[in-house]
């Protein structure tokens, strides 16, 4: 509780430019969340497309969430597509939201640290890939932490600040204190297999995908009980998060404690059934 208070209280850190990286489910919720709590806001991806579908997601969200078309204007002139990252040069912090992939993130670190200010802060929104392993690219390894955001975003008030053996005390500090002014709760861990969060929720997850390959309907398994009290249920969920995303996360979680990662999800992800991003996973999405 002590580290929760003490974190953002530098004051000296006052980020305006947000750079985020990945369109994807995360990337995209991010730099559109981002956008809405006033923070110049550019996003980056390979695939254009994906920019693409960010900027009408977010026209949605601030359409639900702000009302007022003054409002909805200004948070979305603050959203900028940036498909060949022009922004990094003037971020005063860049979130990496890209593929769950040691080497991918390391290249694109790699790639991206000359190009950003000296102040930057780098952070990384990776669910499982311990941050040591990152910032072996990196020539300043103290200013990368983790920025670990949920899913939906929109929703999701809380965020992980995830320290590895190298990353400075500053860098926690500005990493909570960017946190608190986006309007999230920051929740400091150290960077340890599945963090906090995942550790506590992956074998919930791969149980329940265990309890649909025995034949379980999924109505049974997502319904009120198996829920308890959450917004939606253990296979929902998944379907959410993407089913790749949870395979990764699990396969690495295994390596430390006991989980089993149930062939059913393999499977899946094989045949490119990832859940929500791709319309079909356990569930089917129009
Ligand atoms: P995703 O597959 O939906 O999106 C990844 C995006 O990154 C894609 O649009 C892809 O084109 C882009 N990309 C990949 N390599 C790139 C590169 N070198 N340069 C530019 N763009 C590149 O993935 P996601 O679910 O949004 O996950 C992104 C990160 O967030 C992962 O590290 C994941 O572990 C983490 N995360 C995911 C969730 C979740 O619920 N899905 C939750 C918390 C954290």
């Amino acid at each position: 509780q002590e580290q929760m208070k003490s974190l953002g209280r530098q004051i000296d850190y006052a980020p305006k430019q947000v750079h985020v990286i990945g369109a994807g489910v995360m990337g995209g919720d991010i730099a559109a969340w981002c956008a809405m709590q006033g923070f110049q806001v550019t996003i980056q991806d390979q695939k254009t497309e994906a920019i693409g579908r960010v900027i009408k997601a977010a026209h949605t969200l601030y359409k639900s969430k702000l009302k007022a078309r003054i409002a909805i204007n200004g948070a979305m002139d603050r959203l900028i597509p940036d498909p060949h990252g022009h922004g990094l040069k003037r971020a005063d912090i860049v979130i990496e939201a890209i593929f769950e992939d040691v080497q991918v993130k390391q290249d694109l670190l790699r790639d991206i640290e000359p190009k950003l200010p000296e102040h930057a802060l780098i952070a990384t929104n990776t669910s499982s890939i311990p941050l040591e392993k990152l910032a072996t690219a990196l020539n300043k390894p103290q200013r990368l932490v983790g920025l670990h955001f949920f899913n939906p975003v929109a929703k999701m008030p809380l965020v992980e600040i995830v320290h590895g053996q190298q990353t400075s005390e500053e860098s926690v500090n500005q990493a909570g204190s960017f946190t608190k002014s986006i309007r999230k709760l920051p929740l400091p861990v150290a960077s340890k297999p599945g963090f906090l969060v995942n550790r506590v929720l992956m074998p919930y997850l791969m149980e329940a995908v265990t309890l649909a390959d025995e034949g379980i309907p999924l109505k049974v398994i997502d319904d009120e009980a198996v829920k308890f009290g959450m917004p939606m249920g253990p296979i929902e969920l998944a379907d959410t998060v993407g089913l790749d995303i949870c395979l990764k996360v699990a396969e690495i979680l295994s390596e430390s404690m006991e989980i089993q990662v149930p062939e059913a999800l393999r499977t899946l992800v094989n045949k490119g059934n990832l859940g929500k991003k791709s319309g079909q996973g356990f569930y089917t999405f129009k």
